[in-house]
């Protein structure tokens, strides 16, 4: 018996999905099964779209403000349910419970925050070039909109996607990742009684049903959050109906230290935010770039707190670091830390599989630190989505921006330096979307997240910006008859 089982969500109520069924397992222990889930058939999926529509034209027309409290009812459901959400992230996703619950309560304060200024003014009023005319610009909701997500945070990124889009009064249809949807099964069903039946509505199923939703007839937008490779997928597909897109991406984000009063401080930061979620945060740290003369004790002072970080189940108390989330991705970055070996980075610490006691076969990998990285090397280009830090040295700082930006990627960034010509530079030419001095890069819950380069296309999420995406704009021209 499975501790979750689910198909699709269709206007309210469970059903068994027509296409291929699927299990999850616990990443800590793979022989055991937590999910069996059957996929959406293509005429599920329309059936999806149909439903939608109809709770959208519901939802609409519902007056904004009163809309906006349906919407923190909802939230206050979800919160008696924080407990719940946390474990069903642990047992599919891996991460520490700890963690789990943090993202529980900071996927709940960014939609508070949300629903909150989703009540300020959202239209402009220019003047006009005739006699007697007021010009408005005023905003409304799209429609039905697809969110796909992926499965680093089974509950952040589906209600990143989520909050927005029903407070400005879409319709939402959610494909989660097919390795974490229980999660974002129980976020559709606590809004049962609360909101219309069909606003939010689950669609199982891996790539092939995020393609169908991405390919459906009649949705006006896809919000999606995973690799560039289906990110590229996913907007030649919504070329057929021309749907607005928002592409959140994959990232090769850089910690550059060039001087800092208090380095066991800034490593501490450092350290964090490469190893949360064992690496596989689209915002984690993946390459340090420190000064030449500090980098020795850079190097040893990463080392040391990789090999005192337990890794384990993310159950237990004592675990700081979990699981990798699926063996694809277990054997993907023990692919690419034997690559960049092999290019000639330096093992300092970890660099093989972990074995817990109790849970030899889960997907572990230690903790790792690699030096003697050059920017050429796979290890400092491409996205590792695990729990591995590369060092790359610099002796300018012309040198250090060459690095920091010298990658496909531009999603977040990290200074550690108190000169300010410094901070200024970085601030202006750091190549990302989100730019941290003096600290990790782990985001607040009201400000503007995304990326630009190849992490990401379209309106940011989070903050004010996700309106550009949930709303569409209409230019009125007001004349008295
Ligand atoms: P992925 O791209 O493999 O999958 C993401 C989602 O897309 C899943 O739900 C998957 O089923 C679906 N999908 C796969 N093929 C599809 C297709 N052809 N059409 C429609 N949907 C399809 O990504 P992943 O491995 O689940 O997640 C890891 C990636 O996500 C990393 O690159 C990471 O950086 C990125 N990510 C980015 C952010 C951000 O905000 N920028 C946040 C988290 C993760």
């Amino acid at each position: 018996m499975s501790e979750y089982s689910y198909g699709i969500y269709l206007n309210g109520n469970w059903q068994r999905g027509l296409g291929p069924a699927f299990q999850t397992v616990n990443p800590s222990q793979p022989n055991v099964i937590v999910g069996t889930y059957d996929s959406a058939s293509k005429d599920q999926i329309a059936e999806l779209v149909t439903s939608s529509h109809a709770a959208q034209r519901e939802w609409r027309a519902i007056p904004p403000l009163e809309r906006i409290a349906r919407f923190g009812k909802y939230l206050a459901a979800i919160e008696a349910k924080s407990e719940q959400l946390a474990i069903s992230i642990t047992l599919e996703q891996g991460k520490p419970l700890t963690e789990a619950r943090a993202e529980v309560a900071k996927s709940i304060a960014e939609a508070r925050v949300m629903a909150g200024a989703a009540s300020h003014g959202l239209g402009e009023v220019f003047p006009s070039a005739r006699p007697g005319i007021r010009n408005l610009v005023v905003r409304r909701p799209r429609g039905t909109i697809v969110a796909i997500s992926p499965w680093n945070f089974p509950i952040l990124t589906p209600m990143r996607k989520l909050a927005p889009a029903l407070i400005y009064g879409n319709a939402i249809i959610v494909k989660p990742s097919e390795y974490t949807p229980a999660t974002a099964c129980l976020l559709a069903e606590a809004a049962k009684g609360i909101l219309p039946d069909g606003l939010i509505q689950i669609a199982n199923g891996a790539g092939a049903i995020g393609d169908m939703l991405a390919r459906a007839e009649g949705i006006a937008g896809i919000t999606f959050t995973g690799s560039v490779a289906t990110g590229r997928r996913i907007q030649a597909a919504a070329a057929n109906n021309l749907a607005e897109v928002s592409l959140e991406l994959g990232g090769k984000n850089a910690a550059l230290i060039n001087d800092t009063p208090n380095i066991p401080n800034c490593l501490d930061q450092v350290f964090g935010a490469a190893m949360m979620c064992a690496g596989q945060r689209c915002t984690a740290i993946s390459r340090v770039i420190v000064r030449r003369d500090i980098a020795d004790d850079v190097v040893e002072g990463l080392a040391s707190r990789a090999r005192a970080a337990v890794v384990g189940d993310g159950m237990a108390p004592a675990t700081a670091i979990g699981p990798l989330t699926n063996k694809r991705q277990m054997e993907r970055v023990a692919e690419m830390v034997e690559a960049g070996v092999t290019e000639g980075a330096r093992v300092v610490s970890g660099g093989r599989r972990a074995a817990p006691p109790g849970f030899e076969g889960g997907y572990f990998y230690e903790p790792t630190v690699l030096s003697g990285v050059r920017p050429n090397m796979s290890v400092a280009q491409n996205e590792i989505f695990g729990p591995v830090i590369s060092v790359l040295t610099y002796d300018t700082l012309d040198e250090a921006f060459e690095i920091l930006n010298g990658v496909e990627y531009g999603l977040t960034s990290s200074l550690f330096s108190n000169d300010n010509a410094i901070i200024q530079r970085f601030i202006d030419q750091s190549e990302n979307g989100m730019i941290h001095i003096n600290h990790g890069t782990v985001p607040d819950n009201h400000m503007p997240f995304g990326g630009v380069k190849n992490s990401g296309v379209g309106a940011y999420s989070v903050g004010p910006s996700a309106a550009n995406f949930y709303l569409s704009e209409h230019s009125v021209y007001l004349k008295s008859a």
